[in-house]
């Protein structure tokens, strides 16, 4: 059997449709196929590759740390420098009250921590999340999810959990004093790329303050970099409670963390009710990979970049079957007149080497998250080979 094969008879699936691209090699915005093939990604495997394929300072951080140690010891325990170091370049970029890091090892497990802390932490039993959010696929981050066809079959999930509409003002009175966290995407990811405006923020954080509730950001798919800060809540002028992260933060490893001030996460450490327990969270090549891609984030000054590679893709993709453009930096969603007039687009742009996709909650725009190392003349490379598959199809 070859690999296409083994792939469909052995390895469980999660769509009926897969892309089914088989990758042998990948390096900056390119991956090569086993037979030539050459595409460019503009996808970054969901957010995550935003220094490129296997960056130079990123392998070579992954290969000190092979010659040193792999796992040690569950986390929390031993003294393992790659964490530790981590944890302090993630605070630097950081304001000033989000002091601690706890590394775990997906965004999944970043949400369940931080759930489980605020409850703790406040005593109150409810939570409130935003409708079509996205939160991962855990049993206590799928609570917090915003897709009620996503979450049916799983019922009974976490008690206590309301909705709102993200960006919605009088939404936010539905924020009562019994509620232990809101937990909102800054930038809304799956739902099609939705940005709040600063309004929205500023009433959020201040109801969250007036309630005793705890203000839970999850940049697992906006932080980075990826929307031209290094945190996307940096454009809203606010500081959040708990900050979630991972996707784009370990340079192509996996890893995630959630991080607050030092005494809320404090009471994770007070014996004898248990915290958080993770073998593997921060481990120790994720780890050293995530601190290379903190610093080739900022030698390599590709945040500042950010904005003005938005605006070529944005000046590149215009078509009159294009309809709109949503985006904060090179988090972007390109919008079509349906699923219907988007999918064989899609198609036919893999066919000619560029991938793009689609989002969970919004299935008539193409997703564009394509490294932020992408060249200017790369953008247009793909921008045309987008166009050129639009011309194809509806020709
Ligand atoms: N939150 C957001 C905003 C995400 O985009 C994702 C992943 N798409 C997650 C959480 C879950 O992360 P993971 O798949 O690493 O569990």
């Amino acid at each position: 059997m070859n690999n296409r094969q083994l792939f469909l008879s052995h390895l469980a699936q999660t769509t009926d449709f897969p892309l089914l691209i088989e990758i042998e090699k990948a390096e900056g915005v390119y991956m090569y196929g086993p037979n030539g093939e050459k595409y460019m990604d503009l996808i970054s495997g969901i957010g995550v590759s935003n220094v490129g394929h296997r960056h130079p300072k990123v392998l070579k951080a992954i290969q000190n740390q092979l010659d040193k140690y792999l796992h040690l010891m569950v986390y929390g325990e031993y003294v393992q420098s790659p964490q530790a170091q981590l944890a302090k370049a993630i605070c630097d970029t950081l304001p000033e009250s989000l002091d601690n890091v706890y590394l775990v090892n997906s965004g999944s497990e970043a949400v369940e921590g931080a759930l489980k802390l605020a409850k703790r932490y406040t005593g109150k039993p409810k939570l409130v999340s935003c409708v079509n959010a996205y939160h991962g696929s855990s049993s206590g981050a799928l609570s917090v999810g915003g897709n009620e066809i996503f979450k049916r079959a799983y019922r009974p999930l976490l008690p206590g959990v309301s909705n709102i509409q993200y960006g919605n003002l009088e939404d936010l009175e539905k924020i009562d004093s019994d509620t232990a966290a809101v937990i909102v995407e800054t930038i809304q990811g799956e739902a099609g790329i939705r940005v709040g405006t600063q309004k929205y923020f500023k009433a959020l954080r201040d109801k969250c303050l007036e309630m005793g509730t705890l203000l839970i950001l999850d940049e697992i798919q906006a932080g980075f970099g990826r929307t031209g800060k290094f945190w996307a809540f940096e454009h809203f002028d606010i500081v959040p409670d708990i900050v979630v992260c991972a996707k784009g933060m370990g340079g192509g490893m996996p890893i995630g963390a959630f991080i607050a001030n030092k005494e809320v996460m404090g009471v994770f450490k007070n014996n004898p009710l248990l915290g958080h327990i993770t073998t593997f969270g921060g481990h120790p090549v994720s780890s050293a990979a995530s601190l290379a891609t903190i610093q080739v984030l900022q030698e390599e000054n590709l945040i500042n970049q950010v904005e003005e590679k938005a605006e070529l893709f944005k000046s590149f993709l215009v078509h009159p079957k294009i309809k709109g453009i949503r985006n904060k930096g090179l988090m972007m969603a390109v919008e079509f007149e349906s699923f219907e007039v988007l999918k064989p687009i899609i198609d036919q742009a893999i066919e000619l080497g560029v991938i793009t996709d689609w989002f969970l909650f919004c299935d008539d725009s193409m997703r564009i998250a394509p490294p932020l190392t992408i060249t200017k003349e790369q953008i247009k490379e793909a921008c045309d080979g987008i166009l050129k598959a639009i011309n194809l199809v509806t020709e």
